[in-house]
């Protein structure tokens, strides 16, 4: 069995003198498939020492060091790709071909993306022209804490490490406990890739005790959290008496409203998008809000995308949907399923219980509910499972006031074939992202949400300034710097 006793802090691969750990359990066969431990507070003080150290030198390195390290990890990464996708099926369950197709390699594009993102970066920009000697210097914040959730474990952590490095931050990993495979990877290719001691450190560890140890110490200056909305609650509050930056990735409960006038594989389209990936996904485009006139026909339509859904084992191939990641998280999706049906939903296909194929592993129906409406607790709530509410709407006014009506605000999605109307649209969701007739966001573009979702944007220039702050500096001495 795969033991993760180590952790990667200066430089070194250390023990530690915890000895709480975790079993990882394979989602398909409810196995034991590894042990890790659980770091302490004395371990995330290493690291964060060792990360304050590391500082001075990488904040002030040349910009072309920091991107050549970006280079070699994305060559040894990619050269790895195999065994991180085999990391990644294996401690939360992801089809094998989902991880070898989607999962390990958002890692590299995110890589690439920065590195055409830094290359344009302006670290030093002048005021304006109406003051000649000012300049706006972007400089990194300092040591950081990244604390990332298991459900696309690699794309998380590739958006928080890398603009770190690139930016010159000294930073502490702690990945979730339930996704520690790939991560000791990483640092593995990170240190092979000739990483300066103590600029990237690995602890890992639960949220209780290494996620707070990292949250409350002084010396840490940010906290990038991508979690769930509870957990970025608390790491809010554990920050305040520190005064660090928290930039929140969270929650989702995403509407996708298609119009009468959607094209033609909208609800097969809205239907896989919310089944990808198990249903685990902050972005899941998880209510489908459909206009009145071709309700009926969506409805049938949803019932046959999700029927003709195939629900397999992590480690065969094949375009199946896998297990959820966990007993827990299994529990809690059959509990909505119930709870949606005890409100009143119409449960469409679906349902409880696993599907007839399986007697162990945690696999759930794929499973689509009707006449739900918005104040339900399966409307609100994120479910992360392979589970649809359809809601019907009557106009585009209504289409919008349901959409809004979550605390969430992640991604919402339009299907429509007008284009002022679906940009009129766009420009009343409240969220951080749109995406519309099943066009994917550019390369580049910032991820992110508002309200209870998190205010923080990942990727592109704007995943860089997060780990910058601003200085405004008076009569810069040499005006040819800019
Ligand atoms: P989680 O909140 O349980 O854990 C996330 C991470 O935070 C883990 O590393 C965990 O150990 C740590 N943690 C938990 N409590 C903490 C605390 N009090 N202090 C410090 N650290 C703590 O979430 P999860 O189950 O791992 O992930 C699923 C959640 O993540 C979902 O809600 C999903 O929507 C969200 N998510 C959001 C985005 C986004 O970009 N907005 C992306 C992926 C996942």
């Amino acid at each position: 069995m795969l033991e993760l006793r180590r952790f990667y802090v200066g430089g070194r691969w250390v023990s530690t003198q915890s000895t709480a750990e975790h079993v990882l359990v394979s989602p398909t066969t409810e196995e034991p498939v590894g042990i890790v431990s659980l770091g302490n507070s004395g371990d995330v003080n290493a690291a964060v020492a060792a990360a304050k150290a590391a500082f001075p030198a990488w904040s002030s390195a040349d910009l072309t060091e920091r991107i050549g390290l970006i280079e070699r990890i994305h060559s040894i990464y990619s050269s790895r790709i195999e065994e991180v996708a085999q990391a990644i099926s294996t401690e939360m369950g992801a089809p094998i071909d989902l991880a070898r197709t989607r999962q390990a390699p958002a890692a590299q594009r995110h890589m690439t993306n920065f590195l055409e993102a830094v290359k344009r970066f302006q670290f030093i920009r002048p005021l304006g022209d109406h003051a000649p000697n000012d300049r706006i210097l972007m400089e990194p914040i300092g040591v950081v804490a990244l604390i990332t959730p298991w459900n696309w474990p690699m794309h998380q952590v590739a958006l928080k490490v890398i603009p770190a490095l690139l930016t010159g931050c000294t930073m502490v990993l702690k990945p979730s406990e339930f996704a520690p495979i790939s991560s000791s990877l990483l640092a593995e290719i990170i240190q092979e890739a000739g990483v300066p001691a103590g600029v990237f450190n690995l602890v890992h560890g639960d949220g209780e005790e290494a996620g707070n140890a990292l949250v409350s110490h002084p010396d840490v200056a940010m906290i990038s959290f991508t979690g769930s909305t509870g957990a970025g609650r608390k790491v809010l509050r554990g920050a305040a008496d520190t005064f660090k930056r928290v930039a929140l990735e969270l929650g989702g409960k995403g509407a996708n409203v298609v119009f009468a006038d959607a094209d033609d594989q909208a609800i097969e389209r809205g239907v896989k998008q919310c089944f990808s990936n198990s249903g685990q996904s902050c972005n899941a485009p998880t209510r489908m809000l459909v206009e009145r006139s071709i309700y009926d026909d969506a409805v049938e339509k949803a019932r046959q995308a999700a029927e003709a859904t195939p629900v397999g084992a992590s480690n065969l191939p094949g375009p199946h949907i896998g297990p959820v990641v966990s007993a827990r998280q299994f529990e809690r999706v059959q509990t909505l399923i119930e709870t949606g049906i005890r409100e009143g939903a119409r449960l469409v296909t679906g349902g409880l219980g696993r599907p007839a194929e399986f007697n162990k592993g945690y696999f759930i129906k794929p499973t689509v509910f009707a006449d739900v409406a918005n104040s339900m607790t399966i409307a609100q709530e994120e479910i992360f499972g392979p589970v649809l509410s359809i809601i019907p709407f009557d106009s585009e006014d209504e289409a919008v006031q349901i959409a809004n009506s979550t605390l969430y605000g992640l991604t919402n999605y339009v299907q429509s074939q007008n284009p002022e109307k679906r940009n009129r649209v766009a420009r009343r969701l409240h969220s951080g992202m749109v995406e519309m007739n099943g066009q994917p966001r550019g390369a580049g573009s910032p991820f992110g949400g508002v309200r209870h979702s998190g205010g923080a944007r990942e990727g592109g220039v704007w995943g860089l300034e997060e780990f910058l702050t601003v200085k405004s500096v008076s009569d810069w001495g040499d005006p040819t710097i800019s």
